[in-house]
């Protein structure tokens, strides 16, 4: 009898070799593996007959059948590769289309089964076809013809099919495994017992929409149970906390005062004037201030940090500015000194540094004469050390790394600490998600800010793009134009922008056209951002890699290519790289796809209009682009997605300490967490 101990090795189907792979992935039992849910399911019951498909024009389905051809060529219009298959499944075929992946051509032969998921749709010849079909190999498994199919991740090389015999084992399990949420718990958080709700989550019944949109009891249940334990263990942590007291009393004066308003060169907005109160009571408060800082791009975070700073150290500390990128660093060094002008003792800390630099530096942190550092990941080597650092700031904070924040903040004795983010996470969620920080939140642009013109433009129209831009350029502007990639597993297929690429610089034979991709090394993008700064480049064709919080003044339109395959928040980022200067700026996002939401965009006032409106839109994990949600990601639950649900979660784990105390919250928590379910990242 198997139970959720038996390592996975006494699983039938698992031998010596598969047992490795999953040890590397971390599963070493059969309970480990239950908890591996499936990410997507394949409905086998009811394929539809090809016959039939003209019943189905534009609606995703499900047909099987046999590869009966299959060859690639080049289309004479675009010079698209093309692979094109026919699948016959007794009733009649159809034509399946994929564009610019040749590599089909070694996965899909004559002669193969699949199974294909896709809407049909009438060609330009009047022909029924299916272009871009999600398609798996189908080996015609007694077992699982006819039914709900659960699709799982990779795991290594295990293939699909032996994964799914090896999880339908371990779940044999299933009846040893005890629910580690109490009664009492399950009925104050709504959610039912957890062996039903693995069972449904492995081989659903039925694929309702409830399911499918994850609100099925089986979803409610792992997802609360997720966060309910998030929240639970960070109250009970910080209730058992010893309250930290910093050492440092600090004071503003009006000498302060006045040095601040002396080196403002304009006046702040409301918005940053009630930031910058939050702020000052923090800094005097005798408790380490631990804010989170949101603020749209262009919002003017950045000087709300250096008056922090200033009062900071006119108290007699250091202050430190972490940010993401040598050219970061330069502007906001640039800047700083400009405003300040001598009056501080202003350094910065980059990779680029001499030894002779380097020494200096370290030197004048270590002796209290650099009262204010500005720096990049240099900033966190071990050899970096302060006379007395007494506010860390960290901008684009979703850019490092927990540990690497913590790195910086260990550098100073209960430093005060702000995190600055640009990206826009509604109040509630965001409340949510940081229980332990505080919140401030810039939500005013700079007056006489002109709205960066936003028009939704279809493909066959961008002669009439480029002759606008071409237009600009004479009249000193520069352009950034960005394509969507599609990350293909490890593998970035650079083809549609290097395509892109060469397109664009035949059109502006007497410009200066530059690209710039994510597979190149972080030097040489810093290189290419810094010529297109200083205005050697007139057109910059690009991913989405282009520095965020980046000011180029002379940089006035934003040309986004298939515009609908990004989230309106990934737009909003994008589209914030322009306007910053005196010029009218442009966005063009060009599409003929998805207009309705585009032009949504286009109206959206700001980025947390935007973000709400994505959020309604997008659902699932698109909302905030995988890379930024990183830093908040669980294993379950999705904090856009589930953002009630972890509200729920909160008020439980409130309700739940107040009424049972602290030490019975621990013994839950324990329990909980014995079944791994933690959160598995937090900051
Ligand atoms: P972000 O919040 O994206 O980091 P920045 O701090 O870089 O924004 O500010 C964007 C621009 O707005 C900068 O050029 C800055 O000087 C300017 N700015 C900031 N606050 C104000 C203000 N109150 N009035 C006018 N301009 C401002
Ligand atoms: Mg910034």
């Amino acid at each position: 009898m198997i139970s959720a101990d038996t390592p996975v090795q006494f699983l039938k189907g698992v031998g010596a070799g598969r047992a490795k792979v999953l040890h590397e992935y971390g599963f070493n039992t059969a309970g480990d593996l239950l908890w591996f849910f499936p990410y997507r399911y394949e409905d086998r019951r009811y394929p539809t007959p090809i016959a039939d498909l003209g019943h189905h024009v534009d609606t995703p389905v499900l047909i099987r059948g046999r590869v009966i051809s299959a060859h690639a060529r080049v289309s004479p219009v675009k010079r698209m590769r093309i692979f094109e298959a026919a699948l016959e499944d007794g009733s009649g075929a159809i034509k399946l289309v994929w564009f610019n992946q040749p590599f089909l051509a070694d996965q899909i032969k004559r002669g193969d089964r699949l199974a294909v998921f896709g809407a049909p749709r009438l060609s330009n010849y009047g022909q029924l076809q299916i272009e871009s079909p999600d398609w798996e190999k189908f080996e015609g498994d007694e077992e699982e013809e006819g039914s709900i199919v659960p699709i799982y991740s990779k795991i290594g090389n295990i293939p699909p099919k032996a994964l799914r015999q090896i999880i339908r084992r371990a779940l044999e399990s299933l009846p040893s495994l005890s629910d580690p949420m109490p009664p009492e718990i399950r009925r104050r958080l709504r959610v039912g017992e957890l062996v039903p709700a693995i069972e449904a989550l492995h081989g659903p019944k039925e694929l309702t929409g409830e399911f499918l949109g994850r609100r099925s009891p089986a979803h409610l249940r792992v997802i609360l149970q997720e966060f309910f334990t998030f929240q639970l263990a960070l109250r009970v942590r910080r209730a058992t906390e010893e309250v930290r007291v910093k050492k440092r009393a600090m004071t503003i004066d009006d000498a302060m005062r006045s040095e601040v308003r002396r080196i403002l060169p304009f006046r702040l907005t409301k918005a940053q004037k009630r930031v910058v109160k939050e702020i000052a009571d923090d800094l005097r408060s005798d408790r380490p201030m631990y804010r989170l800082l949101q603020g749209d791009v262009g919002s003017g975070k950045t000087i709300v940090a250096l008056i922090a700073a200033i009062l900071m150290i006119r108290n007699g500390h250091q202050v430190a500015l972490l940010a993401p990128t040598e050219i970061l660093v330069e502007q906001h060094h640039q800047r700083i000194r400009q405003l300040v002008d001598g009056s501080l003792v202003v350094a910065k800390a980059t990779g680029a540094a001499t030894a002779g630099e380097r020494r200096t530096l370290l030197a004048g942190l270590r002796d209290g004469y650099i009262q204010l550092v500005v720096g990049t990941h240099a900033l966190l080597e071990e050899k970096v050390a302060f006379q007395s650092l007494g506010l860390a700031i960290v901008d684009e904070q979703h850019r490092f790394g927990v540990e690497q924040r913590q790195r910086l903040f260990a550098k100073g004795e209960m430093p005060d600490i702000l995190v600055m983010t640009a990206t826009p996470i509604p109040r509630s969620l965001a409340l949510a998600m940081y229980g332990d920080l505080e919140l401030s939140v810039i939500d005013e642009l700079p007056p006489g800010r002109r709205k960066i013109k936003t028009a939704v433009r279809a493909p066959s129209h961008l002669e009439k793009v480029y002759r606008f831009i071409d237009g600009e350029i004479s009249d000193g502007a520069q352009a950034y134009i960005v394509y969507p990639i599609i990350e293909e597993s490890e593998k970035l297929n650079l083809r549609p922008l290097k395509q892109g690429f060469e397109a664009i610089r035949k059109r502006f034979p007497d410009r200066q056209v530059a690209m710039m991709h994510g597979r190149m090394t972080p030097a040489d993008k810093e290189a290419t951002m810094q010529r297109f700064k200083d205005g050697e480049i007139d057109i910059l064709v690009s991913t989405t890699v282009i520095e965020v919080g980046i000011d180029v003044p002379k940089a006035s339109i934003m040309v986004i290519m298939d515009a609908d395959r990004f989230g309106l928040s990934q737009l909003h980022q994008l589209r914030g790289r322009v306007g910053r200067g005196a010029r009218t700026s442009y966005c063009v996002l060009v599409s003929d796809l998805e207009k309705d939401r585009l032009e949504i965009f286009s109206k959206a006032r700001d980025g947390f209009e935007v973000a709400e409106r994505d959020l309604q839109l997008r659902g699932p994990g698109e909302f905030l682009g995988t890379r930024q949600a990183g830093a908040l990601r669980f294993r379950f639950g999705d904090i856009i997605r589930d953002h009630h649900l972890m509200e729920r979660a909160r008020d439980t784990a409130i309700d739940l300490l107040a009424s049972d105390g602290v030490p019975r919250a621990e013994e839950i928590v324990r329990q909980l967490l014995g079944m791994d379910v933690a959160a598995t990242a937090r900051d």
